[in-house]
């Protein structure tokens, strides 16, 4: 059983899937690995490590992927523009992916369909359950730690101020105002950055407990009375809200909007589609030079007028829809990851190198394309709703 590693293509994308200490493991349970060359130039590991560990290196990107039984990637399989070839259309059909997929995202499906009709086996890091036994796996977690932290750091830089207040001979100015909408992983790393820095932290997300611990992080909480009934879904996740109850929302988030330097949207209901909670009018209404970290892009966006990939400028107010900003803390991210992964694929292999363990709730979770089927709820759901 061949696993293969490719260099990662998106744009700033410099993470890689397999570090050459998760190599030698991948080799260990009795695999062999193959990488692509430069595969971790972005984190400063060469090739010769790679040889190292145990993998052969590859530089022809279409026979590594033509080759191998299981392609191990972070990011959902995009067109290779130095190919001229889309990923999955290189790969062998009935091999087995495991990436980074986000199935239910809009710009993912005619992909996703790609993977059901080469009968790939696909299984999205996005889609591993939030339980204690998968704690090592949850790549989400790891990633988003990262991106609520590299979140206000990028925002910060983008703004022409200061974060933290500063006294001066001229006088003092005051510290920028942050809100955090969403108190998931991101949300909380990106509280406990933006204090750090010193700015004024305000936020807000419909699970009770979620504002309690953002209250513990010291941001002030904005009031939505919200019955809880109605946004507590399976396993204490949030539920998606009807439509009525957004607009409510939107109104609350209006004045905490308008009064804010930076807002970093990461409200999320996992596997669905990204609610929308700031609208073109609410935007028109902030204060010039002010910053909008979309990372809930992937999903669709918190707000309507992102634009995924994008780093854009709309009368005067930055909109940031940047999707792989883990990626651009590659090594601190590549580590967490290939570890996450690593964890995800002994799970997966329990029962032998050549049979999933399909019984497994994480692995099913996970599951995305099987024997010509789309199986992951969310990305049914969101086509249906297209
Ligand atoms: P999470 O599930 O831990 O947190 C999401 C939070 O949103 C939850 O606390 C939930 O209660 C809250 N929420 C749901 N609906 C809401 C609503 N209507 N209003 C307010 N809050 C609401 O998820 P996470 O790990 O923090 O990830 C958040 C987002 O960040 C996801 O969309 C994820 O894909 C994205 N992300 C992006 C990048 C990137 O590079 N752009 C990287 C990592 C994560």
């Amino acid at each position: 059983m061949l696993i293969g590693i490719p260099k990662e293509i998106l744009s700033e994308e410099k993470r890689v899937a397999a570090t050459p200490e998760m190599v030698q493991k991948y080799i260990k349970m009795g695999f062999d690995v193959t990488v692509e060359s430069s595969a971790g130039e972005g984190i400063w590991r060469s090739d010769e490590e790679y040889e190292n560990s145990g993998a052969s290196i590859n530089s022809d990107t279409e026979k590594l992927f033509a080759q191998s039984d299981v392609i191990l990637k972070v990011k959902q399989p995009v067109f290779n523009e130095t190919v001229g070839k889309h990923e999955v259309e290189m790969m062998r059909n009935d091999s087995t992916l495991v990436t980074f997929l986000h199935p239910a995202a809009p710009g993912n499906h005619d992909m996703i369909k790609e993977l059901r009709d080469k009968n790939i086996t696909s299984f999205t890091m996005d889609g591993i359950p939030r339980i204690s036994r998968a704690q090592r796996m949850d790549a989400l977690s790891s990633m988003s730690t990262v991106t609520g932290y590299k979140s206000v750091l990028i925002a910060a830089n983008q703004m022409a101020k200061f974060v933290p207040m500063i006294g001066t001979a001229i006088g003092t100015v005051k510290p920028a105002r942050f809100l955090i909408v969403g108190a998931g992983v991101v949300g909380l790393q990106a509280i406990a950055t933006a204090k750090r820095l010193g700015g004024i932290v305000k936020a807000m997300d419909i699970r009770k407990e979620a504002c309690e611990e953002a209250e513990s992080l010291g941001a002030k909480v904005a009031e939505f009375d919200i019955p809880q009934e109605l946004v507590i879904g399976e396993g204490g996740y949030a539920k998606a809200l009807e439509d009525e109850w957004l607009e409510i929302e939107q109104k609350v988030l209006e004045p905490y909007v308008e009064d804010a330097d930076i807002v970093i949207l990461s409200a999320l209901v996992p596997g669905e589609v990204a609610p929308i909670l700031i609208t073109e009018e609410m935007i028109s209404k902030m204060k010039q030079g002010s910053v909008i970290m979309d990372v809930s892009i992937d999903q669709g966006g918190n707000c309507a007028v992102t634009e995924p990939g994008q780093f854009a400028q709309k009368n005067g107010i930055y909109i940031c829809g940047i999707q792989n900003i883990p990626g651009r803390m590659a090594v601190h991210s590549s580590w967490l990851y290939a570890n996450n992964m690593y964890y995800y694929i002994e799970n997966l292999f329990k029962k032998g190198l050549n049979t999933f363990d399909l019984d497994d709730d994480i692995v099913k979770q996970s599951l995305v394309t099987y024997k010509g089927k789309i199986l992951f709820q969310g990305a049914i759901k969101a086509m249906e709703d297209l």
